[in-house]
């Protein structure tokens, strides 16, 4: 370990790792901390799902550059060696508790591009981590942040007994992030709800759907739950996730009751698990400003939930050169700009563009609609496909906009789905699901 580092990075995923590439290639010293023992295996739920390829996000293109074997980001200059299978995927089939289906993309033609790759996040966090592996980036596994002290121009971070000393500090921890929380920018946030997540890989899954990404509303006793389904990128088997904000569901018996007793149910019959995973995320309307006491936070540590993949892979790596040329400004004695222009791109391009109620909205249907009866009715009503997106923001666009459309049918047919509606619709997506989500 170094007496002191340029930077030290908390927290070695996508983002962190990203901010940490970005630092070595500008000749810079890191020390990246993790909590995990193998930076690259994954214990935290995620779909493994890389979105969208097909719409700008996050200012970015994304595209897989199958030849080289890269993730590439044109826009931002960025390429990341990536050595694993992928799955394109073209369609996203929704479905409501009675098997009613909203369908985005697909249809008669998969499109130019697909709405999402398969991908498997713990080749690509390998290969991050080999592609930084170099005498300017030191990392530490079985390191957990526990505190922060700041003493003249070092930033002093504490992981149990051992510390390191650093100019500056990016915050990659992801959601629940305890630098945030040292920082004291939780105080500002809005304090939303929590999401409770469980999911294994399957076997034998045999969806009529075929390889699309699928998702569906369940109601249970205590509440609604969420289901994803996502093909791997090979092998025939498929990620397997339900998600509440209910804490007094049993996510366990959960994940039982959609295999065998759901719309689900016939196409588990041949299924058998596999790996198991589980998260929980704590829901902040997202950070600000994202630069306090020489602290740089970025990825999913300052967001509300998470940004996807793409989004923590652009914002840590800009993050990172933000970092870099933050010290060059100052072995130059120069006007800081830096920091002040990641600043403004996290405002103009996350904060500005999307909306964290939007992003909210998708998990707000089963609230809104809160039997099974009107959700089916509601699904009903929108069986024509939509457009092709695996994007969640953009997908609650366009459910809004065929909405509108659909309102004056809804009113002659069920007045009584269109009163719900008027009632729920003067909450913001975070007003409602904070009141309506039933306590444990
Ligand atoms: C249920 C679910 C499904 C998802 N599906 C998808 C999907 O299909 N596609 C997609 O693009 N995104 C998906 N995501 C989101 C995606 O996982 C995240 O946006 C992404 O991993 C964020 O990257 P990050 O680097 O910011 O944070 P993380 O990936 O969370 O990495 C944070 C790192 O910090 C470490 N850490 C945390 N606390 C400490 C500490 N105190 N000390 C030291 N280290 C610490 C962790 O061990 C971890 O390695 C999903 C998320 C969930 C919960």
């Amino acid at each position: 370990m170094r007496e002191k580092y340029d930077v030290i990075v908390v927290g070695g995923g996508p983002a962190g790792l990203l901010s940490a590439k970005a630092l070595c290639d500008n000749g810079l010293t890191v020390a990246v901390i993790d909590r995990k023992t193998k930076l690259n295996i994954l214990g935290r739920t995620c779909g493994q799902s890389l979105l969208p390829p097909n719409e700008y996000f996050f200012g970015n293109l994304f595209h897989y550059n199958e030849a080289g074997q890269k993730l590439c980001f044109p826009d931002v200059g960025l390429s990341v060696p990536y050595t694993g299978a992928v799955k394109n995927l073209y369609t996203w089939n929704m479905f409501s508790p009675g098997m009613k289906k909203m369908q985005f993309g697909g249809g008669e033609s998969v499109g130019p591009a697909p709405i999402a790759l398969s991908y498997d996040k713990e080749v690509m966090l390998k290969c991050m981590l080999d592609e930084i592996k170099s005498d300017q980036v030191d990392i530490f596994p079985d390191t957990e942040f526990t505190d922060m002290v700041f003493q003249g121009d070092c930033v002093m971070v504490q992981a149990g007994d051992q510390s390191f000393c650093g100019s500056y500090v990016v915050a990659a921890d992801g959601t629940n992030s305890r630098v945030v929380e040292k920082l004291g920018y939780n105080t500002n946030r809005r304090r939303i709800a929590n999401l409770y997540v469980k999911s294994c890989f399957v076997k034998g899954f045999n969806p009529s759907a075929g390889d699309s990404i699928i998702t569906g509303i369940h109601f249970l006793e205590n509440g609604p739950v969420y289901v994803f389904l996502l093909p791997r990128p090979e092998g025939g088997d498929w990620n397997f996730l339900v998600l509440t904000f209910e804490p007094s569901i049993d996510l366990d018996s959960a994940m039982v009751t959609v295999m065998k007793d759901s719309g689900f149910a016939p196409w588990f019959k041949e299924a058998e698990t596999g790996r198991e995973f589980a998260a929980v995320e704590t829901i902040y309307s997202p950070v600000v400003k994202p630069f306090r006491n020489n602290v740089m936070i970025t990825g999913d540590a300052g967001s509300c939930q998470e940004l996807e993949c793409l989004g923590a892979m652009i914002s840590g790596w800009k993050a990172g050169l933000a970092m870099a040329g933050a010290l060059k400004e100052q072995q130059l004695s120069m006007a800081p700009r830096a920091i002040s222009g990641y600043e403004d791109w996290w405002l103009n391009t996350y904060i500005k563009q999307y909306d964290y109620q939007d992003y909210l909205s998708v998990f707000g249907i089963a609230y809104v609609f809160s039997k099974a009866e009107v959700v089916d009715y509601m699904f009903g009503l929108m069986a024509e496909p939509f457009p092709p997106t695996f994007n969640p923001y953009t997908a609650v666009k366009l459910l809004a906009q065929r909405m509108q459309g659909l309102f004056p049918k809804i009113m002659s047919e069920r007045p009584d789905v269109l009163q719900l509606l008027a009632g729920n619709m003067s909450f913001f997506p975070s007003d409602l699901l904070s009141q309506t989500i039933k306590s444990a």
